[in-house]
């Protein structure tokens, strides 16, 4: 009578070769061993001569060089590593003799492992892990640590593990070999039960009063089979279901449903050895704290710095144009031109694209109101200056076109001149008078100082009809500037070229030079773009850095952790769940720390505010998220050659490894 259904097991010629130095050393020689469903082998042999390499094969943790193997008949040679894992993970339940228990987590929660990697709903899978631990007589134990566990409790939660996704095929390696015997008793009779619920059951000892309790003894030599019998013991009477060990999973378990549960496992997972790592995953984190604030910190502080310069030139009029004598500021010649005159301001003023124009001149005088004496500019200016300029006033009035032309001994003086001559705060100096290297000059205003740009800073400046400037203090009636307003339509350019053509017709030839604010404005936004470039640079320079102390880290965390990735892999994590948990842990790391970046920016934001209050830091949202975003990215981007390292690992490497 032959059976239909081929062996669940079968091993054909197989081979295990390690290299060793300059040849190769065979474990395996040439095995053939057929395994039936709902056996109950036990192979036994002297340590070394190659039980472990072969249950290693069997399970699907380790590869033959040669020969075949089949399970139900499938060649599993062929088969790619995920199609391995499913096996581990499905078929196989593997008992080992240390247990590699994960030492963070509780009993239940090794328990469920299996399970998260088949895609078992959390609730489902925790209520059978409980149950399954409590017929194993782990009840209550399912909170402790393998820490605070024996050697006999963990061996049944490792029992427990390996009948989590309801293996057909249990593997134990030496389960006994670190326990007392007592303890060994125990495993072995729950061994004998999960048999006799039709399991079939694979274990090495090389205890033979062990091996009798088998069904049949392998005996195995230097790597090759040297007998096989049947030990004559009786089959257990079959076990009823209800009270089975393993209690059979419910099914309709939606692979997306299962990947939110890998995921959601390897979340937690990452959280568990940030958290067992508190002081490493900081300093980690620093990195990317000190990067991302600085950052932040800094774009706030260049946009803040540039909107308040933009604003003190648009406040000053993005639309005037300056012209003065000589060549350039500095021109040694500029003091002996003379060409520059008061008709030429007229003239100005005639031509279609000019809104205002102000002649102007400068001096310096002494001026004194009763006791006090200070140093002062005096600016000589048209009436229209103040408009031109968008000087404001802060009290009083500007002088009219009646005061230039009667060379009216009218003053606007500026704040600061108000602060120097009239200390005391309720003397308003409107209608007072003044003495400016003894010309007498009566105040009708007061002027804003502006916080930036020319006119501002501390300087002491009074503004006085130009006439009245060139009559008393100059003696002469050449003019230092003429302001124009260009009307608003206008184009700078082309009305900064037409007073050019008009001026050199006038004077017969360029002695005169036009500063146009708008190319001010224009540079200033060059430069903070470059600014904004060079802190780009830099930014991209320190998350570099940071990825790299990132990257630095996750290998050691890898390496920290190839026993963990071994047993994953022995429950069946597919490379895919391996490299999900590491890269997930990256992110977390650098996402965290853009996190307490960003805030420490803010933070700092704040105390900058509080310390000085003429100078702000504008944040943007978009160079928050920017940072957010590229936090991520370093996480994903340095943690991935560490994650595929480890999802790369071979289970039974890292297994014996760690
Ligand atoms: P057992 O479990 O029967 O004690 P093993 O299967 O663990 O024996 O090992 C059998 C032989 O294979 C030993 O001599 C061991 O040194 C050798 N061996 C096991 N793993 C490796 C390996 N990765 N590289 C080289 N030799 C190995
Ligand atoms: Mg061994």
């Amino acid at each position: 009578m032959v059976s239909q259904e081929p062996p669940l097991i079968e091993l054909r010629g197989i081979r295990r070769d390690y290299p060793s130095g300059e040849g190769v050393v065979s474990v395996l020689r040439d095995v053939d061993l057929t395994i039936r469903r709902g056996e109950f082998v036990a192979i036994v042999g002297a340590s070394g001569s190659g039980k472990s390499t072969l249950m290693n094969i069997l399970g699907c943790l380790d590869r033959p060089s040669a020969g075949s193997y089949r399970i139900a008949g499938r060649e599993t040679g062929n088969l790619d590593p995920d199609d391995l894992a499913a096996l581990r993970r499905e078929t196989f339940g593997f008992i080992f003799q240390r247990y590699h228990l994960l030492a963070e987590v509780n009993a239940l929660a090794n328990v469920e492992i299996p399970a998260i990697y088949a895609g078992e709903a959390p609730a489902d899978r925790r209520q059978r892990a409980a149950r399954i631990l409590e017929r194993l007589g782990m009840g209550e134990r399912v909170d402790h640590r393998p820490g605070q566990l024996s050697g006999g409790q963990q061996q049944r939660v490792s029992i427990a593990r390996a009948l989590m996704n309801d293996a057909s095929v249990i593997l134990a390696d030496e389960p006994t070999g670190a326990l007392d015997s007592q303890s060994g008793q125990q495993v072995l009779e729950i061994l004998d039960e999960i048999h006799a619920e039709g399991r079939t059951v694979v274990i090495v000892t090389h205890d033979m009063g062990i091996a009798e309790r088998a069904q049949r003894i392998i005996e195995i030599k230097d790597g090759q089979i040297i007998a096989d019998r049947p030990t004559g013991a009786r089959l257990a009477a079959p076990v009823p279901a209800s009270q089975q060990a393993a209690v059979p999973r419910g099914k309709g378990r939606g692979w997306l449903s299962g990947l939110g549960s890998r995921l959601s496992e390897a979340l937690r997972m990452a959280l568990l050895s940030m958290w067992a790592h508190k002081l490493r995953s900081f300093l980690t984190m620093l990195g990317i704290i000190i990067g991302i604030a600085s950052v932040v910190s800094v774009v706030a502080l260049g946009r803040g710095s540039q909107e308040q310069v933009l604003a003190n030139i648009s406040s000053l009029g993005t639309n005037t144009l300056e012209i003065y004598p000589g060549r350039d500021f500095g021109d040694r010649r500029s003091g002996r031109i003379t060409t520059l005159v008061a008709s030429d301001a007229d003239a100005l003023a005639l031509q279609p694209y000019v809104a205002a124009v102000t002649p102007s001149v400068s001096t310096s005088a002494t001026v004194r109101h009763g006791a006090e004496a200070v140093n002062a500019q005096i600016n000589g200016v048209g009436a229209g200056y103040f408009d031109a300029t968008g000087t404001t006033i802060a009290a009083g009035r500007v002088f009219g076109e009646g005061a230039l032309r009667d060379l009216a001994q009218e003053v606007v003086i500026d704040e600061n001149t108000r602060n120097s001559l009239f200390p005391a705060a309720d003397d308003d100096p409107v209608g007072q008078v003044i003495l400016a290297d003894n010309v007498m000059l009566r105040i009708v205003g007061v002027a804003s100082v502006p916080q930036w740009g020319p006119g501002g800073g501390q300087n002491l400046t009074l503004f006085v009809p130009y006439t009245t400037a060139q009559a008393r203090f100059l003696g002469s009636s050449i003019l230092g500037g003429i302001t124009v307003r260009v009307a608003d339509d206008v184009d700078m350019g082309l009305a900064e070229q037409a007073v050019t053509r008009l001026l050199i017709q006038r004077h017969g030839t360029q002695d005169f030079f036009i500063r146009n604010t708008d190319a001010i404005r224009q540079t200033i936004t060059a430069t903070t773009q470059t600014m904004a470039l060079l802190i780009s640079a830099i930014a991209v320079i320190s998350l570099m850095v940071g990825g790299i102390g990132v990257m630095n880290i996750m290998l050691v965390s890898v390496s920290e952790r190839v026993s963990e990735i071994g047993v994953r892999m022995a429950v069946g994590a597919r490379q895919s769940d391996i490299m999900q948990q590491f890269l997930i842990e990256a992110v977390l790391v650098c996402l965290i720390g853009g996190v307490l970046g960003v805030a420490a920016a803010l933070g700092f934001g704040l105390a900058f505010g509080a310390l000085n209050t003429s100078f702000n830091l504008s944040y943007s949202g978009v160079s928050v998220v920017a940072a957010l975003v590229s936090s991520t990215a370093i996480g994903i981007g340095f943690g991935f050659l560490p994650a595929r390292s480890a999802s790369r690992l071979d289970p039974v490497v890292a297994l014996t490894k760690g």
